[in-house]
């Protein structure tokens, strides 16, 4: 969605203060689908100082997934801090260095759609949990059910005593 920045084109050099709202479609990442709950947030500040204008700020979303150990439903929050520059271009004149890297806007509303999408991306895990210490895989691996797996987490080393143990009785009888 396009953020009006008209007011900074008015006063080059002064810092507005915005609250944006976008909207991200689901994303696919590696076959999981991710969804952003509405809206996104971004907010800040904007300038415009001579052809390119400042944004400043943070964006604040939530995703949601599947968690990657027990395939529960996961929540992201993501606060993401920004500081990006967009030069404005003249409608008449085609760009030359066309950079797609580059950020730009004609006229005097800006498309913050695409810089959303790319910040909240960037910021979400590469392994998508339910919760940080989520065991979910433990369910599924079968030497970790039941007192195994009591045991083992009470103490790491309980099985390796145990062996130092067997080995004692070996030596007595
Ligand atoms: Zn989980």
């Amino acid at each position: 969605m396009q953020l009006d920045v008209s007011r900074a084109m008015r006063s080059p050099d002064e810092k507005f203060p915005f609250i944006h709202h976008e909207r991200i479609a689901p994303q696919d990442i590696y076959g999981e689908e991710v969804t952003f709950d509405e809206p996104v947030v971004l907010e800040g500040r904007f300038c415009m100082s001579g052809s390119e204008l400042t944004l400043d700020g943070t964006l604040t979303a939530t995703a949601h997934s599947r968690c990657c150990n027990c395939l529960g439903p996961a929540t992201v929050p993501i606060n993401v801090p920004f500081h990006e520059t967009f030069v404005r271009l003249d409608h008449a004149v085609e760009p030359e260095d066309d950079d797609p890297d580059r950020l730009s806007f004609t006229g005097s509303k800006v498309e913050l759609g695409h810089l959303a999408l790319t910040l909240a991306m960037l910021e979400l895990p590469i392994r998508i949990l339910c919760r940080p210490d989520c065991e979910g895989y433990k369910q599924m691996a079968p030497q970790y059910t039941g007192r195994a797996a009591e045991e083992a987490s009470a103490n790491p080393f309980s099985v390796l005593k145990q062996l130092i143990k067997n080995d004692q009785d070996d030596q007595e009888v």
